[in-house]
This record gives structure tokens, C-alpha cells and sequence, in this order.
């Protein structure tokens, strides 16, 4: 089932979560060991998350160095197949412009649709550690409103050959990413939600946030999409804290705030398992005033461990 027919269709705040895949060399087991302890919150769906390749520098013969291009977590659309094939649960691959040139995004959505996967979650990719900033494939896409244009392209059976007649229309529910604290490239908040606005008019059907600590933030965020005319499903991301690490890499990383109130708390913490703690309970007093808003789902990033997710999702879904 598409997505956004989900969404559409509940009257209750619905589950879902995020995985990565496992680090080249590691089993499938790892995902289904993430997966299993949250399937009785009934997930509505669950993402895979796509890592672009690294380059690093070998050294060679007589001081050369080589510059090798590394893939550490291949396997989203054959982890995205196993998880449909197994649990009949929707999984929704991420696509990102980035490393691709539209004929490869062809050529994956071509396989996505083979293996009867009808939801992606369309995105452009961060910039490659070795880049200053986001540099597209040559004839590759350039934003994410190019991607969800091209992949509305297929769904009307518009391939890149124009000369392929009577093509099978693809049917994707196309999700795309939104930022209740500003994507850090972007010059204001205005400006960046007019760039949401223009993947919505292209043809996504739902925004996922990216994760945030102070609903106010999320509130705020989806009262000017709404005045935007942004009037598809959002869906906010959580995340929780989890360790002493997690208080400065995630503000870094992902360009968010931690509110006052929740630092004062983390402040006090002295080892992960006291941090934990406190994160937990956070997230859990954010979903229940998420699902009190009346969103239609909540997405969890779980980070490949689930143990929390569970915890969190015991106090706020269980029947
Ligand atoms: P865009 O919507 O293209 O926006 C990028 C920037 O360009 C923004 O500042 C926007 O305001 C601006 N912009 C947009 N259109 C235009 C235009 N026409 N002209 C000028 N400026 C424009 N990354 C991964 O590599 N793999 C993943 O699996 C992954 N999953 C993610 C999941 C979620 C829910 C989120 C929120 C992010 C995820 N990311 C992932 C990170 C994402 O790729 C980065 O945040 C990236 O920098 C921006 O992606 P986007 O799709 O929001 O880009």
C-alpha cells in the first residue's frame, strides 16, 4: 500500500521508523534484530536510509596516492525487497540525487517498481566530505524537486527515451524532507518552506521532519507551511537521546537546537545510562503531545537499535 494512503486513511497517530543498513560485511540478521521488538506497535512503515559512497586516498607505489571510492552501507532497495517479503510491512528506500545521474534514478525506480515497492522518500544528499558543497552528477539531479519531478515523470509513464511508447506507469507515493529548524543551507525559514512548497506543487504527497527536541519548533513549522498553502501530511521525526556523545553531535550534525529545559537535564547526567534516561522520558512526554496535536503518524530514527524506540513506543502506542 502506497504511503500516503496510509496517511490519509487513519484516524489515529500511526508508527514508523527509520533503519540503516548494516555496515558492508555485516548480515541482514542485524535488521530483522532491529525490526522485530517494535512489531507490535504495528508499524505503518519503515524507512531505509541510502549512504552516498566515500572516497579515500590509498597509497601506491613510489608515494602515489589513489583515490578509491568506498560504499560502507550498501543494500537499501535489497533490504527494502527483504523487509516486504518478510514482514509484509511497506519499506520506503531513500533516493538521493546525489552520486546519481538520471538515467541510474531510472533505472532504480525501473527496480524498486519490479520488486513492487510503491513509496520512496525523495531527497538531494548532503555534500561528500571531500566537497565544499552539495556538486550534482554530471546529468544528474540537481535538487530534490528534480527528483520528485522525474520520478512524477515515470508514475505518468514519461521515461527518459522519448521514443519508448505505451510505457507502464510507475505508482509512487513520494515523500520528501522538511525542517522545523531550517535546512542549514538555506537563508531563512521563509525562503526554505517556499523550497518545500515547490516539491509539494511537483508532486510529493507528505513531508517527514527532520528530528527536533522543542515541539514548539514543529507547532511553529507546520502553522507556515500550512499559511504556505503546504497542505499535505508532516510528519515529525524523533529522536532520542541516548548517550553523553548525542549532546553535542546531534546539534552539530543535523543543524538543530536542544532546548534550555532539556539541557538543564542532560547537564546533570554523568554516565550514557543516566542520559538515556533522560532522553527517553523526553521523547516520550514529545510524542504524547505530538499525537495530542493530532499528527498522522510518528517517525522514529532509530539508528539500527531499537531498545529505546521500543521503550518509547510501549508508553505511547500500546493499546
Ligand atoms: P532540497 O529539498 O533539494 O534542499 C536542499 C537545499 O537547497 C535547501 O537549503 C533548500 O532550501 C535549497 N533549495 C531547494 N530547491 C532549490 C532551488 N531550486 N534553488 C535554490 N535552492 C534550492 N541524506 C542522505 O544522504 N541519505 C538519506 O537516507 C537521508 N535521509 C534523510 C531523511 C530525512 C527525513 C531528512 C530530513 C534528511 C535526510 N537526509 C539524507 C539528509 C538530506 O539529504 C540533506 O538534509 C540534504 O542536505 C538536503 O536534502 P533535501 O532533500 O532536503 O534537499
Amino acid at each position: 500500500m502506497q504511503v500516503i494512503e496510509r496517511l490519509r486513511n487513519t484516524k489515529k497517530t500511526l508508527f514508523s521508523f527509520e533503519i540503516l543498513p548494516p555496515l558492508k560485511g555485516k548480515s541482514i540478521q542485524s535488521i530483522y534484530d532491529g525490526i522485530d521488538p517494535l512489531l507490535e506497535f504495528d508499524p505503518a512503515f519503515v524507512n531505509v536510509t541510502y549512504h552516498r559512497e566515500e572516497f579515500i586516498y590509498k597509497k601506491r607505489e613510489k608515494g602515489y596516492l589513489e583515490k578509491i571510492a568506498i560504499k560502507k552501507r550498501p543494500g537499501t532497495v535489497g533490504i527494502c525487497a527483504a523487509i516486504k517479503n518478510k514482514y509484509n510491512i511497506e519499506a520506503v528506500p531513500h533516493l538521493i540525487c546525489g552520486g546519481f545521474t538520471r538515467e541510474e534514478t531510472e533505472n532504480a525506480l525501473i527496480d524498486l517498481n519490479f520488486l513492487g515497492i510503491d513509496n520512496v522518500l525523495a531527497l538531494r544528499g548532503d555534500p561528500i566530505k571531500t566537497e565544499p558543497h552539495f556538486i550534482p552528477e554530471n546529468g544528474g539531479n540537481k535538487y530534490a524537486v528534480d527528483l520528485v519531478r522525474q520520478i512524477v515523470d515515470l508514475n505518468q509513464g514519461k521515461y527518459i527515451d522519448e521514443n519508448i511508447e505505451n510505457a507502464t506507469p510507475t505508482n509512487f507515493s513520494i515523500g520528501v524532507a522538511g525542517y522545523p529548524e531550517k535546512h542549514f543551507e538555506s537563508p531563512n525559514m521563509q525562503a526554505d518552506i517556499r523550497r518545500l512548497k515547490e516539491k509539494i506543487d511537483a508532486g510529493a504527497h507528505y513531508v517527514v521532519t527532520q528530528l527536533f527536541f522543542d515541539n514548539k519548533k514543529f507547532f511553529a513549522f507546520v502553522k507556515a507551511c500550512r499559511d504556505a498553502g503546504i497542505d499535505v501530511p508532516i510528519i515529525p521525526g524523533i529522536k532520542p537521546i541516548e548517550s553523553l556523545r548525542h549532546i553535542t553531535f546531534l546539534p552539530k550534525f543535523f543543524n538543530i537546537d536542544l532546548p534550555s529545559e532539556l539541557t538543564d537535564q542532560l547537564e546533570q547526567c554523568t554516565s550514557n545510562e543516566e542520559t538515556r534516561e533522560v532522553g527517553t522520558k523526553w521523547a516520550i512526554q514529545q510524542s504524547k503531545e505530538l499525537v495530542e496535536f493530532g499528527v498522522p503518524c510518528i517517525h522514529y530514527y532509530t539508528m539500527g537499535k531499537s531498545k529505546t524506540v521500543r521503550r518509547i513506543a510501549q508508553a505511547v502506542f500500546k493499546k
